[in-house]
């Protein structure tokens, strides 16, 4: 009976905030296998190291000193130690953290470096063994996980008596280069070990008590869920509940291991449960959620419906430009394609421009300031007139609706908006659904 438990970077954030870890890990024997993320924020204006990395690459990139960001993630760490009067070459660490930033090696390398110091220094401070991410977490050199390989290396390491923390973050692909998961991975690596062995539950401690409706940052105390499905939270973590990792959920899902997420400032609160299903029909709402920066690139050609492979050829071609489509919507000879900003890393215009003159359309428009607002319940598709009240709502507020789509099994509802009336939208739903 083993429980893998990963605290993220506020709960790692100070001294105070290990001592808090100590005090968690230590109350139960099966808390075993522990997963650190970098040094966070410990008040809203402070740095996570993590970023602070990042901005030394940047630095370094544009030939600017880094010097006093160096400095700064140096002090996070010497605070730690001598508060909690830890043992450690932490200026040993700092100057090889320097070297390869001067040798401007491998950056997955120095981003991986939060973890990595944060994870030496709480294996230290719990009588723990150390495992580096490097020596156990594998991936292929498409960048998934090799859970396989990891399990093959990991297991060994199971065997010590000892408490074991591993760093979040990153692994290794098959050339022995560092590599680092997208922001917020540290929750993968946590998913992943928990399947390897076989945990009784994964528990991600976080600075909330659980999952709540809707974001606590954009709704005042926002009821919490008790208990939640995999598919349900998988909605709502990729619609920006990014409260856990959106990609974190498919190792654990793959052998029923429920995720618990707990607050490491309140370990009496029983947090929220992540299952496989839940028979409670108290709620048809689980979650209300949503993100900005979208844009649709509409596509028109008069008789593309009854058109073979007009779809596929379209797909084709956002393909040849490496750009994910999000959300596909469609209606007679008329088809959009909804795409995040942020993955497109051509000229969109371009794009749409190869659409058109390649299948000959009508007319392609590119529009953004688009924004995502997805409303997710396992109990909605027993539930009639869902979308109409979901339409109503917003409408009598005022919000224009510029895209609508509801996957086939009926789980969630996601419209395009606005980005400006993207707060009012979450508002006006929570308070017609919730409250
Ligand atoms: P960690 O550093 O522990 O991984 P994160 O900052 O990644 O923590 O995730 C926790 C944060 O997620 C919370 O502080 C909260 O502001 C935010 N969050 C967004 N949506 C939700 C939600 N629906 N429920 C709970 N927290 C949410
Ligand atoms: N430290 C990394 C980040 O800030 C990973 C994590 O916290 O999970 O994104
Ligand atoms: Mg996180």
């Amino acid at each position: 009976m083993i429980k893998v438990c990963k605290f993220g970077g506020s709960s790692v954030a100070n001294a105070g905030q290990f001592k808090k870890i100590k005090s968690i890990v230590d109350s139960e024997n099966e808390r075993k296998v522990i997963v650190a993320s970098a040094i966070g924020k410990s008040d809203k204006d402070d740095h996570k190291v993590t970023d602070l990395l990042y901005l030394c690459v940047a630095h370094k990139k544009y030939g600017m000193s880094y010097d006093s960001l160096l400095e700064e993630i140096r002090k996070k760490h010497q605070a730690v130690i001598d508060e909690l009067g830890l043992s450690f070459d932490l200026e040993a660490e700092i100057s090889r953290l320097k070297d390869l930033l001067d040798r401007k090696e491998n950056k997955d390398e120095i981003i991986s470096y939060g973890e990595y110091l944060s994870s030496r220094l709480l294996a230290l401070y719990l009588n723990a063994e150390f495992v580096d991410a490097k020596d156990v977490v594998s991936f292929n050199y498409d960048g998934s996980l090799n859970i396989e390989l990891t399990k093959e290396k990991f297991l060994p390491f199971m065997e010590t008596r000892k408490k074991i923390v591993v760093p979040g973050f990153y692994g290794v692909l098959p050339n022995g280069i560092i590599k680092t998961m997208s922001r917020g991975g540290s929750d993968i690596t946590g998913s992943l070990l928990a399947n390897i062995i076989d945990a009784t539950v994964y528990e991600n401690w976080t600075d909330v008590s659980g999952v709540y409706v809707a974001d606590p940052r954009v709704i005042q105390n926002p009821k919490l869920v008790s208990t939640i499905t995999y598919s349900e939270l998988r909605e709502m973590s990729y619609m920006g509940a990014n409260v856990l990792h959106d990609e974190s959920i498919f190792p654990v899902k793959e052998k029923h291991i429920p995720i618990n997420i707990r607050n490491t400032n309140k370990p009496e609160d029983l947090g929220t449960m992540i299952v496989d299903s839940s028979d409670d029909k108290d709620s048809v709402i689980t979650g209300i959620t949503g993100k900005k920066d979208f844009e649709i690139i509409s596509v028109a050609k008069q008789g593309s419906t009854n058109e073979v492979g007009f779809l596929s050829k379209i797909f084709g071609i956002f393909d040849n430009y490496d750009v994910p489509i999000v959300f596909l919507t469609t209606s007679i000879d008329s088809f959009s394609m909804i795409v995040d900003k942020n993955s497109v890393k051509c000229s969109i215009y371009e794009l749409a421009n190869e659409i058109k003159t390649r299948l000959e359309c009508d007319e392609v428009t590119v529009s953004g300031n688009l924004a995502l607002v997805c409303v997710v319940g396992r109990n909605m598709r027993a539930k009639k007139g869902m979308a109409g009240n979901v339409f109503s709502l917003l409408g009598d507020n005022g919000i224009n609706i510029r895209t609508i789509s509801q996957g086939s099994d009926e789980i969630s509802i996601i419209v395009g908006i606005d980005e400006e009336n993207f707060t009012k939208a979450v508002s006006c739903l929570y308070e017609g659904f919730v409250k």
